[in-house]
């Protein structure tokens, strides 16, 4: 059953058309893998699930368990179940990471979390989250808040960016505890090796979900058709 439904969506920036009538589909508990080059729109997919502030579909429609979720603010698509892992993280500065790993559940032993990402929960649990955190360190502690909110349904945006020691295998033990926990995950990557550990992957190009299939065949996908020639009209969808 579809746990995300994204269709014939577009968006637009004064300067160009990000996305023309791209339509996705994530099944319940599904991993499923997007893949793009860099400036493809991935992120800008993220935040227009997600419902950032300002990411607003121009026509099209988002639909989250069958209904219609493009007039709820992020608070409320949280609510819900949906969680996004940015990019470059950017939340709770301030709070310590302790807090920040029970934002959920206040009775919930924050280490298993910690460890999961590499992380010793006696180096870390008292640090506060501000800039003596290096990036990795951020982007891995956001990793593991993301498995404590328990969400039904992940983005995680690149998960392995900026990150010099996490390694995939952590990336995919994060993956594997989602999932285990009946979440769906959307991995935004532009790294097929990445994409290769998901269910389904996508690649996206030109504004569209140019292929879906088995994360092999996307990939090889991708690494033999560059995103430059799709203008040309060359993707097809498979
Ligand atoms: P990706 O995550 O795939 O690297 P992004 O979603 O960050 O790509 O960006 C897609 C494209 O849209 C980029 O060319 C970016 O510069 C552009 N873009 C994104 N948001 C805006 C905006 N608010 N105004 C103008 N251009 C934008
Ligand atoms: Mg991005």
């Amino acid at each position: 059953m579809a746990l995300l439904k994204i269709k014939n969506i577009t968006y637009r920036v004064p300067e160009k058309e990000i996305f023309s009538n791209l339509s996705l589909v994530v099944e319940k508990e599904e991993v499923h893998a997007i893949l793009g080059k860099n400036g493809t729109g991935k992120s800008t997919l993220a935040y227009l699930i997600m419902g950032c502030e300002g990411y607003v579909p121009d026509s099209g429609k988002i639909l989250f368990e069958g209904k219609v979720i493009n007039g709820l603010k992020l608070h409320e698509r949280a609510q819900l179940g949906i969680t996004l892992a940015w990019q470059e993280p950017v939340r709770f500065e301030g709070i310590s990471v302790r807090d920040f790993l029970i934002l959920k559940n206040k009775e919930a032993d924050p280490s298993p979390y910690l460890e999961m990402v590499g992380l010793l929960p006696e180096l870390y649990l008292g640090r506060i989250m501000d800039k003596t955190l290096s990036g990795g360190e951020r982007k891995r502690i956001e990793l593991a808040s993301i498995v404590a909110l328990q969400p039904k349904f992940a983005i995680l945006d690149e998960p392995d960016s900026g990150i010099d020691m996490l390694s995939i295998q952590d990336i995919l033990n994060v993956i594997a505890t989602l999932k285990k926990n009946g979440a769906s995950v959307l991995l935004i990557t532009h790294r097929e090796e990445i994409a290769k550990i998901a269910d389904r992957a996508s690649q996206i190009c030109n504004g569209k979900i140019v292929c879906t299939g088995a994360p092999d065949n996307v990939a090889e996908y991708y690494k033999t058709r560059k995103c430059e020639i799709c203008s040309s009209e060359e993707c097809v969808y498979v």
